[in-house]
């Protein structure tokens, strides 16, 4: 047997990893300047929170989740998963806290890993990372048109371009009559759906717009937005005005259903063109049933996830990818200079700069060529000669050029080749 990684799963190493952090710092750091705290929660949950949220008729349930086996002497029963995606698991631990009743109103995001058995390809893994957000009892529409704000101000942090596609899907009132539409427009053109589509007219029509494959034959389906009742279309106006008015560009997409059961109203799609075939980043949407139908009080609910590696994509394509700049490598020479090397490094790295010390038992040349090749900007040289004078010798690994420095110059003079 190989030891080799699963099919689907990713090892990131360096670059990639930094790529993925960065991402993830810019959403916290966004979602923070919005009032949203964490919350953490756990990879593994009960079969039944996923039939009942993310609903039995989706794919994600009847055919990408992982199960779980306990140790066969644990005696106890009912089926676990490895979460596919993390708006159930918030949602049940908000009503287990007794949130729901006790401070409904609530934002949270949460950011890791999620598991689904899909078909690999470029931009789709089996495991993939998320970072999301759920906002609690904000029924309102400035509530929507301010997470699209919030995506807004995300793409800019991250420096890349982003369409962003809206729609609004009613609610129990008026989908019932938009959902017989599709219906019958999935029977009347039976012979040219997919396989898929099939299946999905029998057990829910509205997932046929979503179909991939036949893209051309959804232009021709019916739009939700002609059968909203006179609530949810004012409030997808309202959604739309605020939107506008905070300066976010959006277009219209009358096909966007989401491929989940929980969805009502306003929902999203945000979407890179530098990606390929897997170009939606970030999903989201109103769910206002959803606290309610997972046995907590009745909760209007809205958020998004958005997924990582395809956002590391995007940056990666738009040559916005973070790069690793170490500020300096430390070279002694000899036993004392090893002794004093470590202090002067401690003394930079104390000033935020980041500093490697490299084996003090090479040679200088040797050492030299390690500096340049880790892209060190600067080598830090102290010899026997540099330890009696009280110097440091500075290398500009890029200029070729070196001068001798007191300690105290040191950090300063580095930092100050930072913003150069
Ligand atoms: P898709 O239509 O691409 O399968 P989805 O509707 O299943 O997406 P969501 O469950 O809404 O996606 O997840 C939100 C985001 O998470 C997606 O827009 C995407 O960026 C990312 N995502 C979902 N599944 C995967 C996957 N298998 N690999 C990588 N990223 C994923
Ligand atoms: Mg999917």
């Amino acid at each position: 047997m190989e030891l080799t990684r699963l099919r689907g799963f990713q090892d990131l190493l360096g670059p990639s990893a930094e790529t993925f952090t960065f991402i993830e710092e810019r959403a916290r750091q966004c979602a923070e300047r919005h009032g949203f705290r964490e919350i953490r929660i756990p990879l593994i949950e009960r079969l039944e929170l996923y039939d009942r949220s993310t609903g039995e008729t989706t794919d994600i349930v009847q055919k990408q989740m992982y199960k779980i086996e306990r140790p066969p002497e644990s005696g106890a029963t009912g089926e676990m998963v490895l979460r596919p995606e993390g708006t159930p698991g918030v949602v049940r631990a908000y009503i287990e806290a007794g949130l729901d009743r006790s401070d409904p109103e609530q934002r949270f995001f949460y950011s890791g890993p999620m598991l689904r058995y899909e078909r690999p390809q470029k931009g789709r893994y089996r495991q993939f990372y998320q970072f999301g957000v759920e906002v609690f009892a904000r029924p309102d529409p400035a509530c929507d048109a301010e997470l699209l704000v919030m995506i807004d101000e995300f793409r800019r942090a991250l420096g890349i371009r982003l369409t962003v596609q809206i729609n609004s899907i009613g609610d129990p009132v008026c989908r019932p009559a938009f959902r017989d539409a599709v219906l019958k427009f999935g029977l009347a053109h039976r012979e040219e759906i997919c396989a898929d589509c099939k299946q999905r007219l029998e057990r829910n029509p509205l997932r046929l717009l979503d179909c991939k494959i036949d893209a051309a034959l959804v232009e021709s389906a019916p739009k939700s937005v002609d059968y909203l009742c006179a609530e949810c279309s004012a409030h997808f106006g309202r959604v739309k005005d605020l939107s506008a008015a905070a300066g976010v560009e959006f277009v219209e997409n009358p096909r966007l259903v989401r491929g989940l059961d929980y969805y009502t109203r306003t929902t999203f799609e945000i979407i890179s063109a530098d990606v390929g075939a897997q170009s939606t980043v970030i999903a989201g949407g109103r769910y206002d049933g959803l606290v309610e139908t997972l046995g907590g009080a009745a909760v209007p609910g809205i958020g998004f996830a958005m997924g990582i590696e395809r956002l590391a994509l995007a940056l990666e394509m738009a040559g916005r990818a973070p790069k690793f700049a170490l500020d300096a490598a430390v070279i002694a020479m000899g036993e004392p200079a090893t002794r004093k090397a470590m202090t002067v490094a401690l003394a930079m790295r104390q000033r935020g700069l980041r500093v490697e010390m490299l084996s003090p038992e090479r040679k200088l040349k040797a050492l030299l060529g390690r500096a340049a090749k880790i892209g060190a900007r600067f080598a830090v040289i102290i010899g026997e000669t540099e330890l009696q004078k009280g110097v440091v010798v500075l290398r500009d690994l890029r200029a070729s050029s070196q001068t001798e420095l007191s300690e105290a110059q040191l950090a300063e003079t580095v930092l100050a080749a930072r913003t150069e």
